[in-house]
């Protein structure tokens, strides 16, 4: 092998494994939603569809108010991304600006649809999945069937796959580290649907067109590894290699997950694939495995409702559209402190205002925090450089200044320091003994980075506009200038001739 060459060190993933710079031993609270096997609630009588669920535009209703639609049937439409689905049949109600499922907490478009209780299926198209099954009608069948990230990324997995397949990709991993505290969702599909993943593997390593699959657990999931291992041997899957990781907050980050798997590091301003690597989450191979294998749209995915604020926590199998009431009822209703309801987990989740929110493909987890849970905001200090900060993040920068560029309005500085490469882990926030909250000053000063491109890029349209029309002003001026030019010279020369004219013609007379 050749050490110096970062993808043939790469193609050994899983095959030993490392350390990744800081990170944090979080309290695990996991078992609590563990308990008991996953169930799908009763049919809620109104689903909310949002129609942007995925990283890239919102999709375009394909239906009106009145409409009814089937279980699977294409509900909005999106050149640039991928599709959305109704989750069950029933009659549109109205497509209307309602609560999103997003840190901004604002309302955007959505598909209301009130279910008819009889869940009937639109016509699928499965897709055998074959060695000789060209990798095109995989990925589009992906594209058509809506799967996207389950991760929390929900980027589409077509796209992903594409690119992976253009850039020769060797390794898939499938991160089933899932390593923020409470949420639980990952580790009950893989305990419970083991055979699943490993057919989703397999479908999207071939869509790829690459060598192996490493699938990455924590080193607590011992059930998790038996009941892989006992599925690829079944399917006679010799590709497929299930790597434990040690428990530590947050190596199931994508970079730090590759880190601890390669001992490399995707190059700042990367991706993985410059390493000849594509990482997906271990929900979005179990949805591929439906889409392929029976033509199923995404419609519902795993989430963990847990926390102190819940009566019966555990994990549900739950169709996008479902408002979180819903769920929290189904795991007996409120404990009587409950105080706030998070999307994700603890450290890294959103806070919602209301439990109406739908599900939706990125939603893993519903945190319902008690009083207790929730400390009381401690006043801010200044920083003393203390640098635990520093020690604890995994991006290996120094939150401190980050902290004092964004602070100071020092843009060009912030991003000198690595402001993009800050993952929002919460790491330095969480142990930072001045109590000054990083993690929302870094949000705020890549927000306003993509702000000032936003407003650059329209500056720069405007501009390029303006020089184009000072160009085709000016171009059009010369042409008119050389057109009179031309027609003068045409003149003065007509006019010549009919001089010479006139003169040969006087001549001819005076002989
Ligand atoms: S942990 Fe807090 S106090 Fe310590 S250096 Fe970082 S920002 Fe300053
Ligand atoms: S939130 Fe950003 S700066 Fe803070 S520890 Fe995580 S990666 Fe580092």
């Amino acid at each position: 092998m050749n050490y110096s060459d970062p993808i043939e060190v790469a193609r050994e993933a899983g095959k030993r494994t490392h350390h990744f710079h800081g990170g944090l031993r979080l309290k695990h609270n996991k078992r609590i939603s563990c308990q008991v096997p996953v169930e799908r609630p009763p049919l809620p009588e109104v689903l909310v569809v949002p129609l942007l669920q995925h990283i890239g535009e919102i999709a375009e209703p394909l239906v009106d108010a009145g409409d009814h639609v089937l279980k699977g049937q294409v509900i909005g439409h999106c050149e640039s991304c991928t599709a959305i689905h109704a989750p069950t049949s029933g009659i549109v109600e109205a497509v209307e600006d309602r609560l999103m499922t997003h840190t901004s907490g604002l309302p955007g478009p959505c598909v209301v649809i009130r279910t008819d209780g009889k869940d009937q299926w639109a016509a699928l198209k499965p897709l055998r999945d074959k060695q000789d099954t060209d990798p095109d009608l995989l990925i589009a069948q992906l594209r058509d069937c809506g799967i996207a990230g389950l991760g929390g990324a929900v980027f589409p997995t077509y796209i992903k796959s594409l690119d992976g397949r253009a850039r020769k990709i060797h390794t898939l991993i499938l991160n089933g580290a899932e390593c923020e505290p409470y949420i639980s969702c990952d580790e009950m599909l893989m305990r419970e649907q083991p055979d699943k993943i490993v057919l989703g593997a397999r479908i999207l390593r071939h869509a790829l067109g690459a060598d192996r699959v490493v699938i990455a657990i924590e080193d607590q999931m011992g059930a998790v590894f038996v009941a892989l291992n006992y599925a690829a041997e079944s399917a006679e899957c010799k590709t497929i290699t299930v790597v434990k990781v040690t428990t530590i907050y947050p190596e199931g980050g994508e970079r730090q997950l590759i880190k601890v798997l390669t001992g490399l590091e995707v190059p700042a301003g990367g991706r993985p694939s410059d390493l000849g690597l594509v990482c997906q989450n271990v929900g979005t191979a179990a949805a591929a495995a439906d889409a392929v294998g029976e033509g199923k749209p995404l419609i519902e995915r795993y989430v963990t409702v847990t926390g102190n604020g819940v009566s019966q926590p555990r994990n549900l199998l739950a169709l996008i559209g479902t408002p979180f009431s819903h769920l929290v009822s189904f795991c007996g209703g409120y404990t009587q402190d409950v105080a706030r309801l998070v999307v994700g987990g603890p450290v890294m989740g959103y806070p919602v205002a209301s439990d109406a929110t739908p599900v939706v493909k990125a939603v893993n987890c519903i945190l319902a925090l008690s009083h207790a849970d929730i400390a009381t905001p401690q006043e801010e200090m200044p920083c003393i450089r203390c640098g635990e900060c520093a020690r604890v993040c995994p991006a290996e920068l120094l939150p401190q200044q980050l902290h004092m560029q964004i602070k100071n309005g020092r843009w060009d500085d912030a991003i000198e320091y690595g402001l993009e490469a800050c993952i929002e882990c919460g790491c330095c926030d969480l142990v930072c003994p001045s109590h000054i909250p990083l993690v929302d000053w870094f949000r705020y000063g890549k927000d306003e980075l993509r702000q000032q491109a936003i407003e650059t890029r329209a500056t720069d349209l405007a501009r390029e506009r303006f020089e184009a029309r000072e160009d085709r002003l000016l171009r059009k001026k010369q042409e008119r200038a050389e057109k009179m030019a031309r027609r003068k010279q045409m003149l003065m020369a007509r006019a010549d001739a009919k001089a010479k004219d006139t003169g040969t013609n006087g001549n001819t007379t005076d002989a």
